[in-house]
């Protein structure tokens, strides 16, 4: 389906998409675009470079992605293994190239994905690298460039490179406030968690001619559907119709777009009086709070037990929740633009007498709850009536609340119309953002992007025997192990509970449930999360916005920061 871009050494090379046999040397002179019938080829990013920028002018950053593993990661294969193999395989050091160059005798920033390496996977040294090139545009003050390539998150970093997609949004954000302008090119493919943060949370989206571009993939919608996906689903002619993308530019235009739009965003720079932007220089590699290396073994019972108890349809609700934790519940309905997702509910409450927002996904103990609110799987208009519930607590200094209970965003095809990548990447930089506090509760499944989407908090809590984690198990399980039964393994190898991921500091804070778990007394559970949101809400109610915000973007950045800054202190 898809053309390949020739190999080194090869004379000739047959087109992807009319079969017919083209020299080599005329392929790539024609940016890797066949002549006969205009198919684009994959092109990697050391020759995707040479295409975009004027000749000479690329210098990469100085940063070099350490060694990392920092789960322990262990499929057929241990990671290190396949990063090695990926280092060899493309001659590159991660799935991303960054550096500066200029565009046309524009400066500008580019980090280039590599889909070679890994799936342009996003762990954690892919997420540091472009979060650090879209610091040297803020401190350069020029435009940054994106070229996304990408299956998604690297399940190989669990939960952190979930995080990934928080860290870049933030940079983003921060150029966003400083008047930068930023652009990503979608090329194909870019999918899963960079769709759903850096690809389309960018000023200007370009999608190149033959891209796909999507939240999930369309073999994972087919299957959880069961229906047949319609004509040209998630290309880029899809996404321009559906309105997620400003154009679609075929690869010999692309370097022309740049230019003319890097010039317009001069013009108007030059043309406006701008205050003086605070810098936000790169941060010092904090440290991770929790420190030391990851234990092999998971205490408190096995992961894959967890699971189950994670999914348990008598587990206490969000609805519940609003019941006994919170008082005076007002549900307000709505994304304002045509619809009212059931999976997402939110509204006004009282937490121990103080004014809150409470946003959570729910689902339902009943077969008939479920099917009603789809099993707490949002669609784009569940995103985004949280969205405005966010704003509208910003406007009335509330704080906010999450309870995430989900196994992920809604995998269908209306969901992927509607712009589910860019609306759960637009919740992820709103919440980056956010002068008020955020307290966030993974209740009971967190399920990858869709759960992050309510997730980038001050504090993020989690229920001793919830879940939270950048792929279902199975669904790892699927792709990592030769069969679907190795979930428990895949479980176990995602280090996806509370405890697991409290030493990883992606979560502050364990909230006990009864014995042997919630469901069994939702009154004693509803009470130790009334206590525990309580006990890390109070202390940010005082924080001036400007240090809330600070601080929220630090936590953030240090998930990165910790893989550079272990492998600086290893060296
Ligand atoms: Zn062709």
């Amino acid at each position: 389906m898809t053309a390949t871009a020739p190999r080194e050494g090869q004379l000739w090379s047959r087109c992807g998409g009319c079969a017919t046999l083209l020299y080599r040397k005329r392929l790539r002179r024609n940016l890797d675009v066949c002549p006969e019938c205009g198919a684009h080829a994959r092109v990697d990013a050391p020759e995707r470079l040479l295409q975009l920028v004027d000749p000479g002018s690329f210098t990469a950053l100085p940063d070099r992605p350490a060694e990392v593993d920092p789960i322990g990661f262990v499929d057929l294969l241990p990671y290190p293994h396949r990063l090695t193999a990926a280092r060899a395989g493309t001659g590159l050091a991660e799935a991303v190239v960054c550096g500066t160059a200029t565009v046309g005798r524009h400066p500008c920033v580019l980090a280039v994905m590599d889909f070679r390496f890994l799936g342009g996977s996003l762990g954690c040294v892919v997420g540091e690298l472009i979060t650090l090139a879209a610091e040297r545009a803020l401190t350069d003050r020029i435009p940054l460039v994106l070229v996304t390539a990408s299956g998604g998150a690297r399940m190989q970093e669990g939960a952190l490179s979930l995080m990934q997609m928080a860290t870049v949004s933030q940079a983003i954000a921060a150029l966003r406030e400083a008047g930068l302008l930023t652009v990503s090119v979608l090329t194909d493919p870019t999918y899963g968690g960079v769709a759903a943060s850096f690809a389309t949370n960018t000023d200007v989206v370009l999608a190149e001619s033959g891209a796909r571009m999507g939240f999930a993939g369309p073999r994972v919608i087919r299957q959880v559907t069961g229906r047949d996906l319609p004509e040209g689903f998630q290309t880029a002619d899809f996404l321009l119709r559906h309105g997620q993308v400003d154009m679609v530019v075929p690869r010999h235009a692309l370097r022309g777009r740049l230019v003319a739009l890097f010039a317009a965003a001069r013009a108007v720079r030059r043309s406006a009086s701008r205050p003086a932007v605070p810098r936000q220089g790169p941060s010092p590699l904090v440290a991770r709070p929790a420190g030391g290396a990851i234990a092999a073994t998971t205490p408190g019972g096995d992961a894959w037990q967890t699971v189950r108890l994670a999914r348990h349809p008598g587990r206490p609700t969000t609805l519940d929740y609003l019941e006994t934790a919170f008082d005076g519940f007002v549900e307000l309905h709505g994304d304002r633009l045509g619809a009212d997702c059931p999976a997402v509910v939110g509204g006004l409450a009282r937490l121990d007498g103080r004014p809150v927002m409470v946003i959570g996904h729910q689902k339902g103990h009943t077969t008939a709850e479920l099917v009603g609110r789809n099993f707490g799987m949002a669609s784009p208009a569940g995103h985004r009536k949280a969205l405005r519930l966010m704003r509208l607590a910003a406007r009335l200094g509330l704080p906010v609340v999450t309870l995430v209970d989900t196994p992920g965003a809604d995998p269908g095809v209306s969901a992927e119309e509607q712009g589910q990548a860019a609306a759960i990447a637009e919740n992820i930089l709103a919440l980056t953002v956010l002068p008020t506090p955020v307290v966030a509760v993974i209740t009971g499944e967190g399920g990858s992007g869709g759960a992050l989407a309510l997730a980038v908090a001050d504090r993020v809590l989690m229920l001793q025997h919830a879940v939270y984690s950048v792929i279902s198990p199975e669904g790892c399980a699927a792709i990592l192990w030769p069969d679907r039964g190795a979930a428990p393994q895949a479980a176990r190898a995602l280090r996806l509970t509370a405890p697991d991921l409290c030493r990883l500091g992606i979560v502050d804070d364990v909230v006990p449930e009864p014995t042997p778990a919630a469901h069994h007394d939702p009154e004693a559970a509803a009470g130790a999360l009334r206590e525990a949101v309580l006990a890390h809400l109070l202390p940010l109610l005082d924080m001036p916005p400007a240090t809330l915000v600070r601080r929220r973007r630090q936590r953030f950045r240090r998930f990165g920061a910790a893989r550079l800054g272990a492998r600086a202190g290893a060296r």
